[in-house]
Order: C-alpha cells, then structure tokens, then sequence
C-alpha cells in the first residue's frame, strides 16, 4: 500500500474563481509554489491525487468535455514539471441532486482512489481550503489534514492551517524530512 496526498482544486492548486468556476483553460492559474510542491511529494513517492467538485458542469456553465480540456492543460504543464497528478476524481453533480453520492463531504471520491490506488488512507493526508474538504478527509480516514485558509469560514478543524499555499512546501520539507537529508549532525 502506498501513501497519498489528495488535492482541492479550485483555491489550492489554482488561483480560487471567487463564487463562480473556471469555465476556460485561460481562466487556469497555477497558484505560486503548488508545482514544486506536488514534484516533491511525487519525489518523495506519495500518489498524487485532485479531488474536485465541478457543479458548473452540472448547472451547464461548461460541458464535461471543457471540464477534459482544462484538466488535460493542466496535467500537461504538471507533467513538464514531474508532477502530474495521478489521477484526478471530479464530482459534477448539482449540490441537491438527491441521486449524487460523490459530493463533498462524502468520502466516496477519496475510497474510489483508495481502492484503484491500493492506497493507506491512514498515513495519507489532504490539502483543501474549504471546510466540506477537511470533512471529506475526516469522513473517508485520512489521517492528516492540512487547511489553506482562504476567504470561507473556518469551522471544522484541521490539523494544521497555513495562510498560504506558498506555505506549504517549507512544512512538507520539515514534516517529510529523511535521515538523508539532514546530513552529517555537526557536533560528531
Ligand atoms: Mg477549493
């Protein structure tokens, strides 16, 4: 079994739409440090996995296929940087569809990455900016989580906030730190 890192979109690994989505790929802008993040975590081995909730294309603002060709730009601006994810779950579903069951906060998306993945929810972790994002995590068993706090409210606890997404790599590399990396200890 593998570990895992499970990414929110809109806010976390691209610049947050506001209320509205991100209809056009022109629309899509890579949040400040979120590639060298998601490279060194795919260096350090975990999976790399967005889950994302997309209602536009449920309200009819944009077709699945716009929803493709804006994912498909960004795996390949990723992918020239060794961080693509490694598989992108997207839930389309208006929020009252009384037949959706992948909807933040369900786990659903998450278990369905597990199981494809072989992944140890347990020693994997989320990183989300809204509080159904955190929920989602507590709700499926991911161990850890991590909040970037944006504009929402802030009510169900993670366990760590950060005010940005350029915070993250600096934890990642304290919190994933290996014997190797610390070198020769300087007073032996
Ligand atoms: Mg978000």
């Amino acid at each position: 079994m593998r570990s895992a890192f499970f990414f929110d979109r809109d806010g976390v690994v691209n610049r947050s739409p506001g209320d509205g989505y991100v209809l056009r790929q022109e629309d899509f802008h890579f949040n400040e440090g979120i590639i060298e993040t998601l490279a060194f975590l795919k260096s350090r081995g975990f999976v790399l996995i967005l889950v994302t909730s997309q209602q536009g294309v449920g309200k009819g603002q944009m077709t699945q296929a716009a929803l493709d060709e804006i994912h498909a730009y960004m795996q390949s601006e990723l992918a020239r940087h060794g961080a693509a994810f490694d598989a992108i779950f997207a839930c389309t579903c208006l929020a009252d569809d009384p037949h959706c069951t992948c909807r933040k906060p369900s786990p659903e998306m998450i278990l369905r990455a597990a199981a494809e993945h072989d992944l140890d929810l347990t020693t994997s972790w989320l990183v989300g900016d809204h509080d159904r994002d955190i929920q989602m995590a507590c709700n499926a068993g991911v161990f850890h989580t991590i909040r970037i706090r944006g504009d929402k409210p802030l009510q169900v606890a993670a366990e760590r906030v950060l005010d940005d997404v350029r915070d993250l790599l600096p934890l990642m590399k304290i919190l994933l730190l290996t014997p190797d990396d610390q070198g020769p200890c300087p007073l032996s």
